[in-house]
């Protein structure tokens, strides 16, 4: 009972303090529907909490930070959260923060290190595209990013 009690109560607590990150504040803008909004902004919140949690827990193995990762950016993915400007990046296992390097093939968002590597494999291609221009360039305004996100 008491392990029970315990449980409930930390789920109600985790209910309570959850706040909607300012990470996730222009994703529910573009929402509709009240009910929606809110188990979404749970949702989010979660799994922000999670992804935090997982990044400080030095206890687990690789295999273990492996298996958790994949669950968490499937669950990023489901909520919108990867791809879009200053949030996750877009690569399928990256989870890395802030995305705000725009991919002109893909129309999404990745961070540095991705960017910078899909530049890398790409140069060729890119150049006869475009020339001068890499796939991936960096978006420091906010207005620029919404545009690009209302374009893709
Ligand atoms: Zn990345």
């Amino acid at each position: 009972m008491g392990k029970i009690h315990d449980r409930l109560k930390a789920g109600q607590q985790r209910q309570h303090t959850v706040t909607v990150d300012a990470r996730v504040a222009h994703v529910l803008a573009s929402m509709t529907g009240k009910s929606r909004v809110v188990d979404t902004a749970r949702r989010m919140s979660v799994f922000l909490q999670d992804l935090d949690r997982v990044r400080a827990d030095r206890s687990l193995d690789t295999a273990g930070r492996h298996f958790t990762m994949q669950r968490l950016a499937t669950e990023a993915k489901a909520l919108g959260l990867k791809g879009r400007w200053n949030l996750l990046c877009n690569r399928t296992q990256c989870l890395r923060t802030p995305a705000v390097w725009y991919n002109r093939g893909s129309y999404a968002f990745y961070c540095e290190d991705c960017a910078r590597e899909l530049n890398r494999v790409n140069a060729r291609d890119a150049e006869n595209l475009k020339p001068g221009t890499p796939l991936c360039r960096k978006i420091v305004n906010a207005e620029e990013a919404a545009d690009l996100h209302c374009m893709s």
